[in-house]
């Protein structure tokens, strides 16, 4: 028995009863993320309103104390103009904490319990989130399987990483598939649910002017950039056992590339968006061992000064875990190739990093220039059409164009840009990523999420790289902290005649 509330599509009506429990309750994940997008969600009143909460961990709390540490966190992550004491009182009244070790077997029978009480069982959403390790995704499924709560409508939540190579992944993935369908797993890349993002399906595919000119013939190039001023921080020992090309190029940035480069979908809301962004992945230009010596560049950062305050070096921040052989990367710019009829000869420069100069998320496409210069006496400057889609922060997007400068006499052109700023253009808030991609996995939509072949065939993709750097042992070039990365990054891209366009 289903109902519809606010703007459901009729294919995917919100459910009545909905169980929403969190794997990892008392993590950063839960706390920072999870429990603030479902405040958001229950404040404009889009939650089922038979919306139970269970946040798991392996604490002794009652549900009181756990309330505690939820309120907290909400007074913390929640914006003080959004925060209403009452809608907070009534999530924390769906809130209930459960102390289990997933790895003790007897432990389960409570979840096992308050699962099965409900009246209507069969008919109730069961949203299990990982917010855990990896590597306890396999025990939580078997048990999930084996307490008879896995059955649809159960669906289950994936974060990354899914694995840290192609082999792993498959064994992530068999483990959780030998339990729930495809069609229940859920696999967040966060990306996706950013409002820019989605907007790029909307730009490409809502209007008509773009897509004639979207492809080899228009384009020069494409630039990818996810730049973050951050460090490793306490994520220390998880990155250091991962770098940059696993914890973002595998997931973030290829799925941006997708985005791009995909085909038009028949229907958005159905298979077809993954469908055309794994034909993507899996024409992405293998690379040989040549390739990733000539198109891939990785760094590391060394002490410097972000925003006027001095950091340390990647090396001092993880020196007191006694990992690392000194070649995990915190840095990466490459050039890729999607070798499809669209496509072929239009470079895909992608870059990402820690502690670089700037925080910024942003994809530029690069037309090409004109094919004749019909003002051969003008004064300034023509610059080639960008299109750039800013992710964060400020989302929103810029046309760039050349524009003449009024006045009379000649022709003095200069670069204008046509600028939409969400935050100035919708009144409304714009939501996190986490409150979309929430009611997505209660609703059952699995357009916003990585399919069990995307994920694979992008670790197809990056493994020879991998492989390739742990074959050759080379330590990553350093950079300064609070630089825009290893000058070999600027070579990559200005070898073939061009340059990342915040340094035109
Ligand atoms: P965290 O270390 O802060 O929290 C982990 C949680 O798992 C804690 O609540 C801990 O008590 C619980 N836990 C550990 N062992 C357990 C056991 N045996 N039984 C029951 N509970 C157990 O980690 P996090 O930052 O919240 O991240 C959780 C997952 O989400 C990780 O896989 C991480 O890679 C991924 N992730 C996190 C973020 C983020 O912003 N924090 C972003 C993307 C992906």
């Amino acid at each position: 028995m289903t109902r519809t509330r606010g703007a459901a599509p009729a294919s995917h009506p919100l459910p009545e009863h909905c169980d929403f429990t969190v794997f990892g309750g008392t993590g950063d994940l839960a706390l920072r993320k999870l429990l603030p997008a479902l405040y958001q969600c229950d404040r404009e009143g889009r939650l089922p309103e038979d919306t139970r909460v269970l946040a798991l961990s392996r604490a002794a709390y009652d549900d009181d104390a756990y309330r505690a540490i939820a309120r907290t966190a909400l007074a913390e992550h929640v914006p003080a103009e959004q925060h209403d004491l009452t809608v907070v009182e009534r999530l924390l009244g769906r809130l209930h904490h459960l102390t289990l070790d997933v790895t003790d077997d007897h432990d389960w029978h409570a979840l096992y319990g308050r699962l099965k009480d409900r009246r209507d069982f069969a008919g109730t959403v069961r949203v299990f989130y990982l917010a855990v390790a990896p590597v306890l995704y396999e025990t939580i499924c078997r048990h999930l399987g084996s307490g008879g709560v896995a059955a649809d409508p159960s669906r289950v939540v994936l974060e990354k990483p899914i694995g840290h190579d192609l082999a792993s992944a498959r064994v992530v993935n068999d483990a959780v598939g030998s339990v729930f369908a495809e069609s229940q797993i859920f696999r967040i890349d966060h990306y996706l649910g950013k409002e820019s993002v989605q907007n790029l399906l909307v730009t490409r595919f809502a209007n008509t002017f773009l897509e004639p000119l979207w492809n080899s013939q228009w384009i020069d190039h494409v630039q990818i950039t996810v730049s973050e001023t951050l460090g490793v921080g306490d994520r220390a020992a998880y990155y250091d056992a991962s770098g940059a090309l696993r914890d973002m190029v595998q997931n973030h940035l290829l799925q941006l590339l997708c985005l791009v480069a995909m085909e038009p979908p028949l229907e958005v809301g159905r298979e077809d968006v993954r469908d055309e962004k794994l034909k993507v992945l899996q024409a992405l230009r293998p690379m040989t061992p040549e390739d990733v010596d000539h198109d891939v560049v990785r760094g590391r950062y060394r002490s410097g000064y972000v925003e006027g305050r001095p950091v340390p070096a990647y090396d001092e921040e993880i020196a007191a875990l006694e990992a690392g052989d000194g070649t995990t990367e915190t840095f990466v710019a490459l050039r890729a190739e999607v070798s499809n009829w669209r496509w072929a000869g239009v470079p895909f420069y992608l870059r990402t990093g820690k502690r670089l100069d700037r925080r910024l998320s942003e994809i530029v496409i690069v037309f090409k220039a004109t094919p004749t210069d019909v003002f051969p006496h003008r004064e300034g400057l023509t610059e080639p059409n960008k299109l750039t889609i800013r992710v964060s922060p400020d989302e929103g997007m810029q046309l760039h164009l050349t524009a003449k400068e009024p006045g009379p006499g000649g022709y003095r052109l200069r670069p204008v840009s046509l600028d939409l700023s969400y935050a100035t253009t919708f009144a409304n808030r714009s939501p996190d990523a986490y409150e979309r991609l929430l009611m997505d996995v209660i609703r059952g939509i699995p357009t916003l999420f990585m399919r069990r072949d995307e994920v694979e065939a992008a670790w197809a993709w990056c493994e020879p790289i991998l492989q390739h750097w742990a074959a050759s042992g080379l330590p990553p070039k350093p950079y300064p902290a609070g630089t825009p990365g290893p000058s070999a990054a600027f070579t990559l891209i200005e070898r073939d005649g061009r340059s990342w366009q915040e340094y035109l």
